[in-house]
């Protein structure tokens, strides 16, 4: 059998509701393989519990942590499942798949919408299928939830009330899970040469949505002196209104870096297609294609607690590190 590693974390799958009937973390990572005695039957299972918090109070630093963990025993073992909440989860998931670039194990999260002991609840199906999953395939840093199997970097948590809780906007699925899990094999990334060793992350950045009347001067005061790094989440192709265009000239003045998104979900792909998306290249912007706010934020706070200069922000902002971005 092969030797799976849960690394345990928290979230819905092991919460109880308190007195006055609202989630918070209650079973351990003991208690969560007592009430799944099946996971003996497919893999020599061993947990390591790291934390048992509600996702929702995850911060950069556990992500180092966890990526630690993972280093620490990756000869020990032939994959690992991480379970984990879910309104963080694919945050989480995509830092580790930046950290761990070059790591050539299944890592493979999952949670569950319900708590383990609800029944009905998605929480035992998620759990063995995770498992199933990290003991045949070598698919990277994956998310396994209900039918689904998504590359984690590619994820966002799109529904709190169904049991689908997660969707990969910009690209197929990995896999899917029918009566056997079946993957995908042209969407499973191909391994690179070590991109870099770098487990830290520089959370000193902000995510913007852009919307009509947003105020140049406030963007200025707000921002520009106080982060190291900027998403602005733009219309269409990456379009910027002409009256935040000082904003971005002055972050360019800093050498600042900003990141072009997309509020459609399609990403931002032509920029110059609109003088209005060119004015914003032309003027430094970075754009971030189509990957998610998830991943261009994690990716952003990966680059930077490596480098703050601007010309080699832009490049590995622009390679395609894991699977995030298409180029
Ligand atoms: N708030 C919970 C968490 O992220 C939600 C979940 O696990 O589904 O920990």
């Amino acid at each position: 059998m092969k030797k799976i590693c849960i690394i345990f974390c928290g979230g819905t799958i092991t919460m109880k509701r308190n007195k006055k009937g609202a989630l918070a973390p209650f079973y351990n990572a003991k208690d969560l393989l007592n009430f799944v005695p099946q996971l003996n039957q497919l893999a020599e299972i061993s947990v390591i519990q790291l934390v048992n918090i509600d996702s929702t109070n995850i911060e950069p630093k556990f992500w180092t942590i966890l990526s630690k963990t993972i280093k620490e025993n990756v000869n020990k073992y032939d994959g690992f499942v991480i379970t984990h909440g879910t309104d963080t989860m694919s945050y989480t998931a995509s830092a580790i798949s930046f950290a761990l670039n070059n790591i050539n194990k299944p890592i493979i999260f999952t949670g569950s919408q319900k708590p383990i002991t609800d029944i009905p609840s998605d929480a035992i199906s998620n759990l063995i299928n995770a498992v199933i999953v990290a003991s045949k395939f070598n698919i990277g840093v994956s998310i396994v939830f209900g039918p689904k199997i998504l590359r984690a970097n590619r994820t966002t948590k799109v529904s709190e009330s169904t049991l689908d809780a997660f969707d990969s906007p910009f690209v197929e699925q990995l896999g899917t899970i029918k009566l056997e899990p079946e993957i995908n094999l042209d969407m499973v990334t191909k391994n690179k040469d070590n991109i870099s060793n770098n487990i830290n992350f520089d959370s000193n950045i902000i995510v913007i949505k852009i919307i009509p009347g947003l105020s140049n001067a406030n963007l200025e005061e707000m921002i520009l002196s106080k982060y190291h790094g900027i998403i602005l989440e733009c219309y269409g192709h990456g379009n910027i209104p002409d009256s935040l265009m000082p904003f971005l000239n002055k972050a360019k003045a800093q050498q600042l870096p900003v990141v072009i998104l997309s509020q459609c979900k399609t990403g931002v792909t032509k920029m110059n297609l609109y003088a209005v998306g060119e004015q914003a290249v032309l003027s430094g912007a970075i754009p971030g294609g189509d990957m998610t706010v998830e991943a261009a934020s994690i990716k952003l706070m990966w680059i930077l607690a490596q480098t703050r200069d601007i010309k080699k922000i832009k490049k590995l902002f622009a390679t395609d590190i894991v699977g995030e971005i298409t180029i």
